[in-house]
């Protein structure tokens, strides 16, 4: 019997107007109502975890709170029978980690219809390796490539190429035979990306400020993880017809352009959500993930963790310093 087990959770609370976070022993009836238990053996680090960690309130809520937006484990209660109890699951995004507990915690409990079966050959834990990073990756390559973008069509550019979903972008792209440009601001990480299959290493400055509407056209098309001014900039040097996958706001929500690169080059900016997407669309990527897109440099090269280590890894996402896919091992 599960009910009032007790569990380790990584939990934030609220002191003095600072969020603090630190292991806490939580019981599986302090959990939010919902139709599926789950024992969560691993979790991802993404970029809303540290901003859910730091109390950015557009993201959760209340306080004292679980984050954790991706989650694997196992069903030990179900309510609907489906999934069944014993199966292995993966639940990315909806509201889990946000104002659900999330996946820093050993137990998690959610609607059924947030689970998704774990694709044949892979365990928790190379779902998290991807987790939702690598699944918006995997949605943003997937939506260029329904707008009909080929290799032969010319460079694509990744912008926050060495961080979480970037970096998952720069393998897919080159493993699908594109010829990829990083663009990065560690010039640090050239080595890892060029390893990932980047056929280019830029700085961030090929995207600075220029007060043309429009420039020489240098990339076919682009996957854009950073939002804000770079993306716009990106938008003048995209060819005609081509398409930029827009996913992220690190470098701000804003999006100061013209509608020439638009109108003049049509020019698609394609909007790529991961969270609130039907999960057959979820359930779609993780099996292309776990067979023909399968990325063996991000997964030989992805970091474990363990709770201890959330506070200094989740504070390097805020500083622009995180890198690479990061994994949180609960054993
Ligand atoms: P990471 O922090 O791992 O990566 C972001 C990368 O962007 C950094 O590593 C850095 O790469 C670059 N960067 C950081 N700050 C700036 C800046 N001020 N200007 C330009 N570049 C910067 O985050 P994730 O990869 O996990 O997430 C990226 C974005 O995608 C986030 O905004 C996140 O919220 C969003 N996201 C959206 C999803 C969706 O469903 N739409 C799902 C998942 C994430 P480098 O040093 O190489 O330039």
């Amino acid at each position: 019997m599960t009910t009032n087990t007790e569990f380790q959770a990584w939990r934030v609370e609220e002191r003095d107007g600072e969020y603090v976070g630190g292991t806490q022993t939580l019981n599986t009836a302090d959990l939010p109502e919902g139709e599926v238990l789950i024992r969560v053996s691993h979790s991802s680090l993404n970029y809303k975890d540290a901003l859910s960690a730091s109390g950015n309130k557009g993201v959760t809520r209340k306080f004292p709170h679980t984050p954790g937006i991706d989650a694997a484990g196992e069903v030990v209660e179900s309510s609907t029978g489906t999934p069944a109890v014993g199966q292995p699951v993966i639940v990315t995004g909806y509201d889990l980690g946000m104002n659900t507990d999330g996946g820093f915690g050993e137990y998690i409990r959610v609607p059924s219809a947030w689970c998704v079966p774990m694709p044949t050959g892979w365990n928790a834990r190379t779902a998290m390796i991807y987790g939702t990073a690598g699944l918006t990756a995997g949605l943003c390559v997937q939506k260029l490539l329904t707008m009909g973008a080929k290799p032969d069509q010319g460079k694509v550019a990744v912008t926050g190429a060495s961080g979480a979903v970037g970096s998952v972008a720069v393998e897919l792209l080159s493993k699908l035979g594109f010829d990829v440009v990083a663009i990065s601001g560690k010039a640090s990480h050239a080595d890892e990306l060029k390893a990932l299959g980047a056929s280019e290493v830029v700085g961030r400055d090929v995207l600075a400020a220029d007060k043309k509407p429009l420039l020489k056209p240098g990339f076919a098309n682009a996957v854009d993880t950073v939002g804000g001014d770079p993306l716009a900039e990106l938008l003048k040097q995209i060819q005609p017809s081509g398409s930029v996958s827009c996913c992220g706001l690190v470098a701000g929500p804003g999006l100061q352009t013209t509608v020439l690169p638009f109108i003049l080059r049509g020019v698609n900016l394609l909007g790529v959500d991961s969270v609130e997407i039907p999960l057959e669309a979820k359930e779609g990527v993780w099996k292309k993930f776990a067979s023909d897109w399968v990325c063996s440099k991000t997964e030989a090269a992805a970091k474990d963790i363990g709770r201890d280590d959330l506070d200094s890894a989740l504070k390097a996402f805020l500083k622009g310093e995180s890198s690479g896919k990061i994994v949180l091992d609960h054993s």
